[in-house]
């Protein structure tokens, strides 16, 4: 006779939509999860007995999904949610974004700004955030104190800052951060080279260099604007995309943001190159920069993920909401009904942005042997009824209203919509505190 498994948890729902293999809905099954990993995926009866779980978890009514993963934030700048709405990327940046950054950021700053974000995220179903911003170390930190899964940005940009002072200087602090926190398995690392038109050609050199010994993503801000191709054309007489194939950046390691403004030639290219894109529909809306050719690039093979970029730019950190937007606009965009399928924003929202950090291999899809990063939506709901195609509804039906429970490495960081590791007061607090701090010294 042979024993039940001891496990940690079993968790049994109604539906599961693991996302591998492309389209599958698993009805009454459960998932066995141990020391963190997806131990087995099986019918709810067979899993029963197989297995004695220390938690046995049943949640009737509700689909079980990969954690969202967003591929492109800022995190701590949900601190500066809504600072200065209504104006074009380089009018924001210039004249409210940056001179408030230079005033206020500091490591208190990120920490506070980025377990905001966290907040924000978990509830709206997301494990896995993808950062740029000062203060890495900062947002490490809150990362860590949250539970959540993070690819930490190591920003460069030309400009002083509290930060650092030079591009080698953000450089050094950067992979400081990545010595120090290397080793912590929710944690990785990207390089974070702010955009073409703030990072120059010595630095990019000496990030290819480093991202290829280390084998670690490069994040960058690419062809958001057309004022940035100009920019480009003016000062070096070729495109930001031409520039970096020059400076051999473009590889599967790449990871353009935006790539709102592109040439048939230029997504030939980085589908050649098998570059990663993050997509970043509401913040494109809002910004007035365009709508980025995601039918086109998909068509291409490229792989395409999803990010809500920061609050001052969306105003939400919603992947739920962004999936919605990519697949109607892209219909729109096309003239085709049939462009970007529900199954296609689901792929992007999980699988292709885990791919583009190199952690497919751990995350964005539930099977045997990947983490327990898993997020429970509630379809009791009366606005979800009636659901003839379960994927359908979670692009364009389900809200981030509808996440229950959300587990990161098998620990339950959202349980019936509260925040196990955040004390929501307190973080009212804090970002009251900077709320008013921002709000009294101009930004
Ligand atoms: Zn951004």
């Amino acid at each position: 006779m042979t024993y039940p498994e001891k496990i940690d948890t079993l968790l049994e729902a109604d539906w599961i939509v693991p996302v591998e293999p492309a389209g599958t809905v698993l009805r009454h099954h459960a998932i066995a999860i141990d020391e963190g990993i997806i131990k087995a995926i099986a019918p709810g009866e067979q899993a029963r007995a197989q297995f004695n779980p220390r938690e046995h978890i049943t949640l009737d009514q509700h689909v079980l999904i990969p954690g969202l993963v967003n591929l492109h934030t800022h995190a701590a700048m949900s601190l500066m949610r809504g600072l200065a709405d209504d104006l074009p990327l380089m009018e924001w940046l210039n004249k409210h974004i940056w001179p408030a950054e230079n005033r206020h950021v500091d490591t208190n700053f990120v920490f506070d700004g980025t377990r905001l974000a966290c907040a924000e995220m978990l509830q709206g179903g997301i494990t896995c955030f993808n950062d740029m911003y000062f203060y890495p170390g900062a947002a490490a930190e809150a990362a860590l104190t949250t539970g959540i899964r993070a690819s930490i940005g190591m920003i460069v940009i030309d400009f002083p800052s509290a930060y650092a002072s030079d591009t080698d200087d953000y450089l050094t602090k950067g992979l400081a951060v990545r010595d120090k926190y290397r080793q912590h398995p929710r944690l990785s690392f990207c390089f974070a080279p702010h955009a073409p038109y703030t990072v120059n050609d010595k630095a990019f050199a000496k990030i290819l260099t480093y991202a290829e010994q280390l084998n670690l993503p490069i994040h960058i801000h690419l062809h958001e604007t057309l004022d940035e191709i100009r920019i480009g054309l003016e000062t070096t007489g070729i495109r930001p995309i031409e520039r970096l194939q020059q400076l051999d950046l473009l590889s599967p390691n790449l990871i353009g943001v935006h790539m709102v403004h592109l040439t048939d030639r230029e997504i030939s290219l980085m589908s050649q190159q098998g570059c990663s894109v993050a997509h970043c529909p509401s913040s494109n809306l809002k910004l007035a920069n365009g709508l980025a050719p995601v039918a086109e690039m998909l068509n291409q093979g490229i792989n395409v993920g999803l990010g809500t970029d920061s609050a001052a730019s969306n105003n939400r950190l919603d992947m739920l909401e962004e999936m919605r937007i990519a697949a109607l606009l892209a219909k729109t965009q096309s003239g085709h009904a049939h462009a970007l399928t529900a199954h296609q924003a689901l792929h992007m929202a999980t699988l292709a942005g885990a791919r583009a950090l190199g952690l497919d291999q751990i995350i964005g899809s539930l099977v045997v042997g990947k983490a327990a990063d898993i997020t429970a939506l509630d379809f009791s709901n009366i606005n979800l009824t009636p659901c003839y195609d379960l994927i359908s509804h979670l692009v364009y039906t389900v809200g981030r209203e509808h996440v229950n429970h959300v587990w990161v490495d098998g620990k339950m960081l959202l349980k019936d919509k509260q925040l196990t590791t955040l004390d929501t007061t307190e973080l009212h607090h804090r970002a009251t505190f900077w709320q008013q701090r921002i709000g009294t010294t101009g930004n």
